[in-house]
Formats: structure tokens, sequence, C-alpha cells
């Protein structure tokens, strides 16, 4: 199998452009490990000052967010146009706090993932179940409906290239990770799910990450299962020496 694994931090609301600055000159030539892909989601105002500080390195850059429609009148909003006009590689879609407190809706994970493909981003998609459905054991419906709707109408050749983020909802900053063997279980699921979409091969390529309270002492037991290809890390993404370690880990 030949899917790189890829560490993604994810930021969320913290940090200034200063901050970043600081952040990205501890952990360059660190947090670049042979085989793995490391990429930073910041907040927008940080992005081209990132991506700036990002040339010449292995780190991508990418963005929490964007809007899917490319251009109009939408206050405060922002693009993929915009997006890749600054050089950003990755957009995370339909985190559980945008679906939770922003009103994202299946409908407009799908209608943003379109428009993360018609600019070249990778769309990093987030599913994952919260804490009512996994007691109801509906884990697993949950994921299907989510993953089923967000690759609506994408092709296989853009399905290989997405990044699929499997968190469940209870496990974010919670710090009450899922254990690997769920994890894993779910994974191999949504691989099953993008198989019967398109075809073996799609589901090869797609990688597929845990997220949900990874740290530096147990990214590499979700490393070590067969169907998991990296991690979307909040809070222990925060700090250099923690981010370099979860490289180091995957
Ligand atoms: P956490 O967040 O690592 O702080 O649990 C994960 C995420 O929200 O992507």
């Amino acid at each position: 199998m030949s899917r790189t694994p890829i560490i993604a931090g994810n930021w969320k609301m913290f940090k200034t452009v200063s901050e970043a600055v600081a952040f990205f000159e501890a952990v360059k030539g660190k947090a670049e490990v042979a085989g793995v892909e490391s990429v930073i989601c910041a907040p927008f105002t940080n992005l081209p000052a990132l991506v700036e500080a990002a040339k010449g390195t292995s780190i991508a850059i990418g963005a929490q967010n964007l809007h899917f429609e490319d251009n109009g009148a939408f206050t405060g909003e922002i693009s993929g146009v915009m997006l890749k006009d600054l050089g950003v590689k990755y957009v995370l879609i339909g985190h559980s706090e945008r679906r939770q407190y922003f009103a994202e809706t299946d409908e407009t994970v799908n209608k943003k993932v379109h428009a993360a493909f018609r600019h070249s981003l990778v769309p990093i998609v987030c599913i994952g179940e919260n804490l009512e459905e996994r007691e109801a054991g509906t884990t697993k419906d949950v994921c299907r409906v989510q993953t089923e709707a967000a690759f609506k109408g994408v092709s296989a050749e853009q399905a290989a290239q997405s990044v699929i983020a499997y968190e469940p909802v209870w496990a974010i900053g919670t710090g009450k990770s899922s254990t690997s063997a769920d994890a894993q279980d779910v994974i191999g699921y949504v691989r099953s799910i993008i198989a019967e979409l398109y075809d073996q091969a799609t589901a090869d390529a797609i990688r597929i990450q845990y997220g949900g309270s990874v740290k530096p002492n147990n990214v590499a037991e979700y490393m070590g299962q067969a169907d998991i290809d990296g991690a979307l890390v909040g809070g222990a993404s925060l700090e250099p020496d923690s981010y370099i370690a979860l490289v180091e880990g995957a």
C-alpha cells in the first residue's frame, strides 16, 4: 500500500500572525520527516505569512473552511479562489465544530468539496458521530450518510486525492480518545463505503485520518492500524515540540 501518512494540525481559533510565524520557525526542519506529510490548518489571518514561511519546506498549509461560491455578496466569507491565490494547499471541510456551531449541513459540505476541487485545493472532509449517536449504536450509519453526502458528484479521480478525517465528536478536545481498534473498525468501514461508491483502487488511494484527542503518546498506536493513514490534531498541534513529536510519531 502506498498511501503517504498525513498529520494535520488544526489550530482552530488560536494564534496571532506573530505567534504563527514563531511556531513555524520552531518546527521548520523538525516537523519534516521523510515519508510523512505535515500540514498546518491555520486561521485565515495567518495564511499569507505561513505560506511565505513554508516556502522551501515540505510543510503544507491548509485553511479551516471556505465558502462554496467563488465570489459574490457573502459578507465575511472566504472563497476557494482566494485560498488558491494565496498558495494554500489543503482545506478542512465540515469539521464538527462548523456543523455544530455554524449550521454546516451535509449539503453545504458537499458544495464545499466541489468548490475545493474547482480550485485544486485538497479537501480534508471531516465526519464522525456524536455521543448520543455512539451510544445509540449508529456510528457507522452516521458515517455512511456523511460520507455519501460529501462525495456526491465527486469523480473517482477527485475522491482518490481527498482526505477524510474520522473524528468522533465526543473525542474532540475531551481527552477521551477512541481506542485504536474502534477507530480502525470505523475507518475500515468508511474505506469500504468508498469502494462501494467508486472502486477498490479509489478506496485504496484515499487517505483517512483519525482525529479526537490524538497526542504524541498515542499517535503511533493509531498509525499502526491498517486503515488509519494519519491524524487530524487540535490541542496537541499548538505547541511546537508536541507537533514535532506527532509528525515523528507517524
Ligand atoms: P483535539 O481536536 O485533537 O483537540 O481533540 C481534534 C480536532 O478538532 O480536529
